[in-house]
């Protein structure tokens, strides 16, 4: 565990009040989403270790009765983290929250859902807070914003005026501890606007849109569904009097490959790494050579069938990486045209492909010139 490598030694005492106490309904899961794992730590883990790196080692969970042994367990190893029962409203656990924390200076509000604060952010927020009384994270926001009544729009609302609030949000203790107990809360949805119905103006500071807040089912599939890597090998013996196709481009040589297909090595390549990322059969199986089907079919028109595959199974591919290994043909010249090709038949761009070529130093069968291999990886991305 790393404590405070970032920052130096503050003088004021500062607090933290995470909030863990929602249900989390509409995160789809069967338990609090704060306690859903990415890679190997909880986001509530991931969460404390940013304010951990941010040198904020005072930190009050606050947690619902349900997972109240669950997460007591999960911050027995952090020095410095104590656990709290929340209240019937996230207002309520804020307030239960702030008195655990009596004697801080600056406390530092935060969604227990938000893993991906940095400890930058929670350091310029406390900044914020310890020269203007209150840091509010937040970001401008990207769509138009708009008032919307009986699906009718009403209203649009000045874009440059408006900024998504996140957290943390962090003030000085006493005055937001002032405000939480002498303000109607209830109908708030953050600290800040609990804070100004007290009297006081928050100051905001730049966040990240990085730094969302899990809450739906969609959510969790973004930030936890992981990309797939992916890679495949070919080769095809030489042999004179065939046309040559590599990437779906016919490159001029007085030799072309063997095979039951037009033996585009390259293809076939790039086919078995999309499928292996898509966790698919490979294209021996998807496409035997003992199906006339196939016999002398361009393999341009078999990619198009494994990219319907691939979107089919829930994949886009964001790159492909090929490299060709051949001592003849130079294919220095023709890279562009194979590249351009192969984004094409994939419904891709150009600069989602890379193809490299190099030779074997006239070793083995391909640096005899009599064979050509490939190598190729990708990466996918569920849709
Ligand atoms: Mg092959």
């Amino acid at each position: 565990m790393k404590y405070g490598t970032n920052n130096p030694q503050r003088a004021s005492n500062v607090g933290a009040v995470v909030v863990c106490a929602g249900k989390g309904e509409r995160s789809g899961l069967p338990y609090n989403k704060v306690l859903h794992c990415i890679g190997r730590k909880t986001v509530l883990e991931t969460t404390l270790d940013a304010f951990l790196a941010a040198n904020v080692t005072r930190i009050v969970a606050v947690v619902s009765e349900s997972d109240e042994a669950r997460i007591r367990k999960l911050t027995a190893q952090y020095k410095g983290v104590s656990v709290c029962l929340g209240g019937n409203s996230r207002g309520q656990s804020v307030l239960n929250g702030l008195k655990a924390l009596d004697g801080c200076d600056i406390v530092a509000i935060h969604d227990g859902a938000r893993p991906f604060v940095t400890a930058k952010i929670i350091t310029d927020s406390i900044a914020a807070a310890e020269k203007y009384g209150s840091g509010i994270v937040a970001v401008p926001v990207t769509d138009t914003i708009k008032s919307v009544e009986n699906d009718y729009i009403t209203r649009s609302l000045p874009r440059s005026e408006l900024y998504a609030m996140q957290t943390p949000q962090t003030f000085l203790y006493d005055k937001i501890l002032a405000a939480y107990e002498s303000t109607r809360f209830e109908d708030c949805t953050d600290d800040a606007e609990v804070f100004a119905r007290a009297g006081h103006t928050p100051h905001i500071v730049n966040g990240s849109y990085d730094n969302i807040k899990i809450t739906t089912a969609s959510d969790l599939f973004r930030v936890f569904s992981c990309d797939r890597i992916g890679a495949g090998f070919d080769v095809h013996r030489l042999e004179s009097g065939r046309p040559l196709y590599l990437g779906g481009a016919e490159i001029p040589y007085d030799k072309g490959l063997l095979g039951h297909s037009d033996a585009d090595v390259l293809i076939h390549a790039v086919m078995d790494a999309l499928l292996s990322a898509a966790g698919l059969p490979d294209i021996g199986v998807l496409f035997p050579d003992t199906d006339d089907e196939y016999l002398g079919i361009r393999s341009t028109t078999l990619l198009e069938k494994v990219c319907e595959k691939i979107k089919g199974a829930g994949y886009g591919i964001i790159n492909v990486s090929a490299v060709v290994i051949a001592q003849q043909p130079k294919l220095a010249p023709h890279i562009k045209k194979i590249t351009e090709s192969i984004a094409d038949t994939i419904g891709a761009t150009p600069s989602q492909v890379n193809v490299s070529a190099t030779t074997t130093e006239h070793l083995g069968i391909i640096g005899n010139g009599d064979a050509i291999a490939a190598s190729a990886s990708c990466l996918l991305r569920k849709l």
